[in-house]
């Protein structure tokens, strides 16, 4: 097993969790780039936003529920805050597990880079 977040949702290497149920963990981005920075994963490897489909698809519900955890619990929620999931190359994903960031404590820009 090589991917970094298979081995956080294995508990080999450690990470600072704010939320886990059966199929969603989510804990702090090791180099934030905002006060706070989670990333909400699926505990199975997917490898991006376009591997989920009709048989997969309460995931995506579990991660809402997931960010709606987080966001209340880091009292992000109001004033707000920004999800992201980067795609592939252009999209600037480094990590091939599917990610969402969730990003607040600070007023986002726009458009982002
Ligand atoms: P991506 O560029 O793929 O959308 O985002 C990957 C994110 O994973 C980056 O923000 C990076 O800081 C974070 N990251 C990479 N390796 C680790 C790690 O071992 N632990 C944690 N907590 N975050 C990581
Ligand atoms: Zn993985």
């Amino acid at each position: 097993m090589t991917c970094i977040f298979c081995k956080i949702v294995a508990k080999e290497i450690p990470a600072t969790i704010v939320y886990e149920s059966d199929t969603i963990l989510a804990f702090h981005d090791v180099n934030p780039k905002a006060p706070v920075h989670i990333l909400v994963i699926p505990k199975k490897h997917l490898p991006s936003l376009l591997d989920f489909n009709q048989t997969n698809a309460t995931l995506l519900i579990d991660i809402q529920q997931a960010i709606l955890n987080v966001a209340v619990t880091l009292k992000i929620d109001d004033p707000g805050f920004r999800v992201v999931t980067n795609v592939r190359d252009h999209g600037g994903q480094e990590v091939n597990h599917v990610h969402f960031h969730v990003l607040g404590g600070r007023k986002m820009l726009w458009p982002p880079g």
